[in-house]
């Protein structure tokens, strides 16, 4: 690892719109280095949902967050950038005509940043109330890393978003039975999702809060307490997957010096930031009419990288189809 090397783009977060936006340098043949700090890429589709069908990628009639990753990978390695897992970048100073980042692993010199850090660290918002914490992992859960561990098993769900319809319509074709527990009537999802909820075999627990979970051999015991009602029911099942929704911690970008608006980052039309030479793209950016989708992060990511190369050779013209780039 050569630390006086001076790249052209480092793209700082690994999650989809990271990976395309490295790929898309590797196009233009820029000398790219890609940073996440987790030990992992994929962001928040390979480590939050990996087993989720999306179905609004352009192109995809149906992939899974995981299949999704995997292609980006592949296309990335196309160009074999520069990689580094594992690796936290907590400050970004300007020297002269480039950036220093300060990361876990050391400094990294680069003419131009693209932040893709997207919602920074994520973790789920957990149940209301207390249970054993051995119970964790082996009956409760709150990421599916593999639908199979359902097969024949009789699952709760908990939550009334996109995310928990989605994994209550994964999960019947596979699961013994699918319980979905809301504390309100209506669903929160997709109006397509929540049609096709209707037609399944889930029993919709509805509107019922969760009062207690408790371990019953190797089974548990859920309690549901119906909301503004007397009436109380207990589910015995095998797993109970909670969907209430993630918190994200992005407390470092205040660091960074990039004007913010609600703690993404405000960008124009050009993906570029307050700072010259900095540039923003995916869920940590932000502009009038920003939709926080990989569909949206795909768009910035050329845009972004163009930029940067503009920026830093203003006499190179660029192609702009692929084909012109591909070798
Ligand atoms: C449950 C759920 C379901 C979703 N379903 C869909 C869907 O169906 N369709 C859709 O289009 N979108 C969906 N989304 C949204 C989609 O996942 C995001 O829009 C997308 O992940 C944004 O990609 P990103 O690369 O900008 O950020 P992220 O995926 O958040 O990736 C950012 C990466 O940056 C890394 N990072 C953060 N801080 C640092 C740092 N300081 N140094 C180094 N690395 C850092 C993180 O570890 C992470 O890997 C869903 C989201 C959730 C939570």
């Amino acid at each position: 690892m050569n630390m006086s090397h001076l790249y052209e783009i480092t793209v700082i977060g690994g999650g989809p719109v990271g990976l395309f936006a490295a790929y898309y340098a590797g196009l233009r043949s820029a000398d790219v280095l890609l940073v996440e700090s987790l030990s992992a890429l994929g962001g928040q589709t390979g480590n939050l949902y990996p087993a989720k069908t999306l179905y609004d990628i352009g192109g995809l009639p149906g992939i899974s967050g995981q299949a999704l990753i995997d292609q980006l990978k592949a296309q990335v390695a196309h160009f074999d950038p520069e990689i580094r897992t594992a690796t936290a970048v907590s400050a970004i100073t300007r020297t002269d005509d480039h950036f220093t980042l300060t990361t876990s692993t050391g400094t990294i010199e680069t003419r131009t940043v693209i932040i893709a850090t997207g919602g920074g660290a994520f973790t789920p918002r957990r149940l209301a109330v207390d249970y054993d914490p051995a119970l964790d992992q082996q009956n409760v859960l709150y990421f599916v890393k593999d639908l199979e561990a359902f097969r024949d098993q009789t699952v709760a769900i908990a939550g009334g978003g996109d995310s928990a319809i989605d994994w209550a319509l994964a999960l019947t074709p596979i699961a013994k039975t699918v319980h979905l527990i809301h504390r309100r009537t209506q669903f929160r999802g997709l109006e397509s999702s929540v049609a096709d909820l209707q037609a399944t075999s889930a029993q919709l627990h509805t509107p019922y809060l969760i009062d207690s979970v408790t371990a019953a051999g190797t089974q548990i015991d859920v309690r549901l307490k119906e909301v503004r009602g007397d009436a109380e029911k207990v589910l015995h099942v095998d797993k109970l997957l909670v969907n209430y929704g993630f918190m994200s911690d992005n407390k470092q970008l205040r660091n960074w010096g990039v004007a913010l608006e609600h703690n993404a980052i405000k960008v124009d039309s050009q993906t570029a930031t307050s700072i010259p030479g900095i540039f923003a793209i995916g869920d940590v950016a932000t502009y009038p009419g920003k939709l926080k989708l990989i569909a949206s992060g795909f768009g910035e990511a050329p845009t972004a990288v163009n930029e940067a190369l503009a920026l830093t050779y203003p006499e190179r013209r660029q192609a702009l189809h692929s084909t012109q780039l591909y070798h």
